[in-house]
């Protein structure tokens, strides 16, 4: 018998609507599969009894010729969304034994099409953060192996709080590390300066945050909220797209979200980029960038030009400025969206003589360090003396960067191209811990796209000499996903399906 977990997403739906195998079976394999991939971190919380209930109901309704796009298919979710009756904690202590009452739009949407449930996955606290380390449960491993690797280094690694292995990135990285490593088909993501995309560029997978506005943001636990989407992590271009439109659509629950219909993504995949013009952009070449980097940058506008599409220079001037812009607006908007965490109404409560006391213990507990730093961040930036100085100014920013895509669009580009991140994935905990913007710089080629509201997609490239693997962006215009899935395909082509790591966790 194959392997029922190394079929992709697609594969596994065709062979369940020909009944060649039931969604019981893949949803099993799966599960065991998480069971012995524990070490790896990525799944915070199991619903196996959900699963299985779920995929008896899909099989019943398979073998009636019934069913939606997803019936029967085995995914995770990002442990931002809320899911009704199920742990649902962002990965932070304040929201300890936090079970919402109702269930996010794009979960829904999810089992609405028949997807099945079997767990909820690790990522960093308020998913701030790039390396998934921020997290009250603990760093996720990367089933990629560092170089010179050893299984026995592995183990070693691992029971020494997994320093030596690699980061999958983050936030979304429990999402990351599950889809690279096989523990489901696809997953739930989220980004708000990247967490999607560096994440399936660190793990040599699929990800793509859509234009805002595409998804629902209803039941997401908030973070930022102008710069929050949804999106899909998968192991191919492909399955991302399946997935993507199962999870998009409008709905009257969140006002930022599209009332335009969902097209079908998956015809988009495997159409021709011929004439296709793509940009690229000069500020995006680092002084000092990773040779490498380059030279991969240097060869995606090849395997384009090779399918027929034309590669230009392109000038998005404001560039610089955007990381330290997104790093004002994100916090600014965390502190004022997690002053709810009060220990009244959700989740930990510090026993208090007064109230202020109760909100000061509550939250100096309840928080991890990178969360109490972003909302000192932020509160500062919106103090009464500083408000001109730094977050109007952000978000004139903010503005200058979208004009700057508008107008190589208005130019007739019908995407840019980009590397998804400075370097392959590092170690657990190599960055950061004396210096923060360490890590902040990760976002340097991600964060824009949120700035701007646009479509991001990012396709594995290709290894690193180590052999690791690395990424490449496709920006495109708002609500123009179509022709990135067609572009990434071509990439994913080109690229050669990036071999799969070794199961060395199991
Ligand atoms: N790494 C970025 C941050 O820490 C982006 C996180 C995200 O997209 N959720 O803010």
């Amino acid at each position: 018998m194959t392997d029922l977990t190394s079929l992709t997403l697609a594969e596994a739906r065709d062979r369940l609507k020909s009944r060649a195998v039931s969604s019981l079976e893949i949803s099993k394999a799966h599960l065991e599969a998480i069971e012995r991939a524990k070490m790896l971190n990525a799944f915070v919380a199991m619903t196996a009894d959900k699963a299985l209930e779920m995929a008896e109901a899909s099989d019943v309704r398979l073998a009636r010729g019934e069913g939606g796009p997803l019936e029967g298919l085995p995914i995770g979710v990002k442990d931002l969304y809320a899911t009704r009756g199920v742990h649902t904690q962002a990965c932070s202590h304040i929201l300890n034994d936090f079970k919402p009452p109702y269930e996010s739009t794009v979960t829904a949407n999810l089992w609405r099409d028949g997807a099945v449930m079997l767990g909820k996955l690790n990522m960093d606290e308020f998913a701030m953060g790039s390396s998934n380390e921020t997290s009250c449960y603990g760093p996720v491993a990367s089933p990629w192996a560092p170089p010179n690797w050893s299984r026995d280094r592995a183990r070693a690694a691992l029971s020494s709080g997994k320093r030596g292995l690699l980061t999958p990135g983050g936030s979304s990285g429990g999402s990351a590390s599950a889809v690279a490593a096989r523990l489901c088909l696809a997953a739930t993501a989220s980004d708000t300066g990247g967490s999607i995309r560096q994440p399936a560029a660190f793990t040599g997978i699929v990800g793509i945050k859509p234009t805002y506005g595409r998804c629902s943001r209803y039941g997401m636990v908030a973070f930022a909220s102008s710069l929050d989407q949804a999106g899909p992590l998968a192991r191919t271009v492909r399955d991302a797209a399946i997935m993507l439109r199962s999870m998009a659509g409008p709905d009257a629950r969140d006002s930022t979200c599209s009332p335009a219909p969902v097209p079908d993504y998956e015809a988009a995949v495997g159409r021709s980029v011929k004439g296709m013009k793509i940009g690229v952009p000069k500020e995006y070449r680092l002084e000092g960038m990773n040779s490498e980097i380059e030279a991969l940058w240097t060869r995606g506008a090849e395997w384009l030009r090779a399918a027929g599409a034309s590669v230009v220079e392109v000038s998005l001037p404001h560039t610089p400025y955007a990381l330290p812009a997104y790093y004002i607006v994100a916090p600014a908007e965390a502190s004022s969206n997690l002053a709810r965490y009060d220990g009244v109404r959700y989740g930990l409560r510090e026993p208090a003589a007064d109230i202020v006391e109760l909100y000061e213990k509550t939250r100096a507990k309840g928080f991890g360090a990178e969360v109490r730093r972003r909302l000192m961040i932020g509160t500062y930036v919106l103090s009464a003396g500083y408000y001109d100085a730094y977050y109007v100014r952000a978000q004139k920013i903010r503005t200058l960067i979208k004009r700057d895509f508008e107008r190589a669009f208005a130019d007739g580009v019908d995407a840019i191209l980009t590397p998804a991140t400075p370097s392959a994935a590092f170690g657990i905990g190599e960055k950061g811990s004396e210096n923060p913007v360490e890590m902040y710089l990760n976002d340097v080629f991600t964060v824009t796209v949120n700035m701007a509201g646009l479509p991001g997609l990012v396709a594995p490239a290709g290894l690193s000499s180590e052999g690791l693997p690395l990424g490449l962006q496709l920006i495109g215009r708002p609500f123009d996903e179509e022709t990135l899935f067609a572009l990434g395909e071509t990439i994913e082509q080109a690229a050669g399906r990036t071999t799969l790591p070794e199961p060395w966790w199991e």
